[in-house]
């Protein structure tokens, strides 16, 4: 059997249509303009695509957007006082500190300065406390453009066996919390594996659902994949490629074609997660002007 090849930009595109909509109620109702901005700390070239990638995702729905650029050198100091004028910028309703940020900056700490009513990123503690305690809040945006997917292919989660591979802050972590909500999609009951789980193997290869954010390429293969599966490949890796105009190509975590062959539903890298990490983060921004009006 075929399998079908989850399109994050085809689902990505109707969640920002729906986005679109809203803005346009909001504005024609003599509301603003929801802002979202976004601050990058020096020139690393794949952060830089994402965020320009983000800018660009606002323009498309009505959003504002305000891009800070800030040396690589700049220190932790003037970075926490850029974050705190955001804060207290009422025409920014959510914002975003693109990382990895330089090593000499505590990204703890950063993200702890961000105003919870404003963190779209959905990484403070606040916003991880109250999906713990499913609250309404901003979900972490890579999760839950996951959900997003599985939601909107139909595919059933509750009471299958969903294996996350990596339990980061940001993806592995939440997104095991996320599948094991009592909520559609959720009710999964869900193993989190990480570089100490002895058998991943055979573990991976009892999965219903995979989720792979191990961030390997290629890292999963055929044999470690139930027939029938839907993975999702969380990993993005730029390999050079001479023949390639940009001089790199994307791989995920997934060695797609080998495991492509075995399963129901599979993301593809580019293509998969990544447009649905953009559009999480702006119905976050959304929802930041709901929760304050
Ligand atoms: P990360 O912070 O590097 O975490 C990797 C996780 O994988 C860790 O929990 C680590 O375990 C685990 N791991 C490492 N080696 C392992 C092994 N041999 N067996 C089992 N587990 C192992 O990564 P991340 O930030 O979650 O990102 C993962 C990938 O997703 C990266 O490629 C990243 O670029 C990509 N990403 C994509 C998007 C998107 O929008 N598409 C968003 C975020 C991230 P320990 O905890 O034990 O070290």
């Amino acid at each position: 059997m075929e399998p079908t090849i989850i399109s994050g930009k085809e689902v990505s595109n109707s969640v920002k249509d729906e986005i679109a909509l809203e803005v346009e109620k909001i504005k024609s109702s003599g509301g603003k303009t929801p802002h979202l901005a976004a601050i990058l700390v020096g020139e690393d070239g794949a952060s830089r695509t994402y965020v320009n990638a983000k800018v660009k995702a606002c323009e498309r729905v009505g959003f504002g957007s305000t891009l800070v650029k800030l040396d690589a050198d700049t220190s932790e100091e003037e970075l926490l006082n850029t974050i705190n004028q955001l804060n207290n910028d009422n025409d920014i309703d959510g914002f975003i500190v693109q990382l990895p940020l330089p090593s000499h900056i505590d990204e703890q700490k950063v993200t702890e300065a961000i105003a919870p009513g404003k963190d779209v990123d959905g990484f403070h503690p606040v916003s991880l406390g109250k999906m713990l305690l499913d609250l309404p809040s901003f979900l972490p945006a890579t999760p839950a453009g996951i959900v997003e997917m599985l939601r909107h292919y139909n595919i059933p989660t509750e009471g299958k066996h969903c294996v996350v591979i990596g339990r980061s802050h940001i993806v592995g972590s939440p997104m095991s919390v996320l599948m094991a909500r009592n909520a559609n999609p959720g009710n999964c009951t869900v193993t989190l594996t990480h570089s100490r789980t002895q058998n991943l193997n055979e573990i991976c290869a009892s999965a219903d659902i995979l989720i792979v954010a191990i961030g390997k390429p290629e890292f999963v293969t055929a044999d470690m994949v139930k027939e029938g599966a839907t993975v999702i490949d969380v990993g993005i890796h730029r390999i050079e490629d001479s023949s390639k105009k940009s001089g790199f190509r994307l791989l995920g975590d997934v060695k797609f074609d080998e495991v492509a062959a075995k399963c129901e539903f599979i993301s593809p890298v580019p293509g998969g997660v990544g447009p649905m990490t953009i559009a999480s983060l702006l119905k976050n921004t959304l929802l930041a002007v709901q929760l304050k009006s």
